[in-house]
């Protein structure tokens, strides 16, 4: 009899679940929280509906964006939709004109402001050479040489460091602090000195090379647990699945039939452990903690190996209530060289007026200060900046300190597949082209809907 599990209820484990649920496959989701989304959560904070963190989609997460819709979502209702802009306050300007791309960007990067003539060129060179090279390294086998130098880089097995291919291909420090940084930070929440080109390359690819629409910026204007996973839930509910929150996986079990789960104390049918045999099941939840439920099966042991390998990098927002009468520029902007990257007015966004979001990705000195420190330094940049002198009328300051695996070269991921053929693996960290992304996540749950499916 196949009957399927799904251990978490992230974008990555709903995305599997929807997709089983279509074909008509039975599926069970176990979350251990209370609220479906994980790492892309709704929280509440002060009678104020919040994010456990800002998120940005790209045009090009098209298997997120179809998702979205398959469940109910409506893309023009969900999100505000604005074409490629990328401003740093006062430093730096790119905005894609309506042209075809990749005519739009070059376009964008021969007016960007804020660099100079030749920075502009340099920029725009960079990118019709990427082009040339299809977004990919070349293998060191191939002979090919990327720029002026020599010396073949990249390809499989090869990759390199984003700061080494930028300085490869003649890109100024201007150029990397004001362009190529804060969209590596962005993209791949890994800074440009560790993070993996090809990676860097691949998001660049997809977001910048295809049609225009894939680099507009899209930004919810409802929560993360709105946007899919409820809906999902739902969706699923409709076709005979079932989603349970407030109960997870303690333990996995390999048998006969498939794989055995008992669950954590009090899940809310039973109230107690119970322990279910599932003829497949697929294990989407984050990679430390997926470490840990397979640590116990010998089978998996490189598994965990490969999970226990990955290093992680943070992610702060800290969301300031002013008074509804303040305003951004712009409802997304960002900052140069400021601890504050990027901001969100949440008022042009979602009409939560005087609700300001700003994102700190990846390592930094602002792991050192207490919440409230830092909410003090951002409070100080946008005085500074925009010269807002109301007082917050609260301030919260939301780390989640293992946001997203370390983006770096030539990682090795673990598959979908584990050497249990009825036991899959989904996660923003699992086998793919692309970072710790929704993206990464959803297409990762997809794949495993579809290995499942094609196996029965
Ligand atoms: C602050 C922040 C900002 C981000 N910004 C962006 C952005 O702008 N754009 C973007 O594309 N991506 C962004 N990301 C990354 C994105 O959120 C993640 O890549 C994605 O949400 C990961 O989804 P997932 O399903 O793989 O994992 P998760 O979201 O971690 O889901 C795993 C689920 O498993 C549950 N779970 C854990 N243990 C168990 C258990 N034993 N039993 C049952 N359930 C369990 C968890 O509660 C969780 O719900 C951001 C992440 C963070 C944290």
């Amino acid at each position: 009899m196949i009957n399927t599990a799904i251990i978490g209820g992230g974008y990555a484990g709903m995305a599997a679940a929807v997709a089983l649920a279509e074909k008509g496959i039975p599926v069970t989701v176990f979350e251990s929280a209370r609220h479906l989304g994980g790492r892309a959560r709704g929280v509440a904070h002060q009678n104020t509906q919040l994010d456990n963190g800002q998120h940005l989609l790209l045009g090009c997460y098209h298997q997120t964006l179809r998702m979205i819709e398959q469940v109910g979502g409506n893309l023009e209702q969900d999100f505000l939709r604005q074409p490629l802009q990328l401003d740093l306050h006062g430093h730096f300007a790119l905005r894609a004109p309506r042209l075809p791309a990749p005519l739009h960007l070059l376009v964008a990067l021969l007016r960007a402001q804020g660099l100079t003539w030749a920075e502009r060129l340099s920029a725009a060179s960079f990118m019709l050479t990427l082009r040339r090279m299809n977004f990919k390294l070349p293998s060191p086998t191939s002979g090919e040489s990327v720029t002026r130098g020599t010396k073949p880089v990249g390809g499989e097995g090869c990759d390199m460091t984003a700061t080494e291919l930028l300085a490869r291909h003649g890109q100024s420090p201007a150029l990397v602090q004001k362009l190529w940084e804060p969209l590596c930070i962005a993209a791949l929440n890994t800074p440009v000195a560790i993070a993996s080109a090809q990676v860097l390359l691949n998001v660049l690819r997809d977001a910048l090379n295809q049609e225009r629409a894939d680099s507009d910026m899209l930004i919810p204007r409802i929560d993360f647990t709105a946007l899919f996973p409820q809906r999902a839930a739902h969706y699923i509910e409709q076709r005979g699945g079932t989603v349970l929150t407030s109960c997870g996986a303690a333990s996995l079990r390999p048998v006969e039939q498939g794989i055995e789960i008992t669950t954590d104390q009090g899940c809310p049918e039973s109230g107690q452990r119970i322990a279910m045999t599932y003829s497949h099941v697929i294990c989407a939840i984050p990679p430390t903690t997926a470490a840990k439920l397979l640590r116990p099966i010998p089978a998996l042991a490189d598994v965990v190996a490969q999970i226990d390998a990955l290093q992680h990098q943070p992610i702060y927002t800290v969301y300031l209530q002013y008074p509804s009468q303040v305003r951004l520029p712009h409802p997304m902007l960002g900052l140069h060289q400021r601890i504050s990257q990027w901001l969100f007015d949440k008022g042009q966004i979602a009409g939560q007026y005087g609700l300001i979001a700003c994102v700190i990705s990846a390592e930094g000195l602002h792991q050192d200060w207490s919440q409230n420190e830092l909410a003090l330094k951002v409070i100080a940049e946008l005085h500074a900046e925009f010269g807002i002198n109301d007082t917050p009328l609260w301030h919260k300051v939301i780390a989640e300190k293992r946001a997203t695996f370390a983006c770096t070269p030539d990682l090795r991921r673990p598959d979908q597949q584990t050497p249990l053929p009825s036991l899959l693996l989904a996660g923003d960290y699992t086998k793919g082209d692309y970072p710790a992304t929704l993206e990464g996540a959803i297409q990762s749950g997809l794949r495993c809907a579809e290995l499942l499916s094609s196996s029965f």
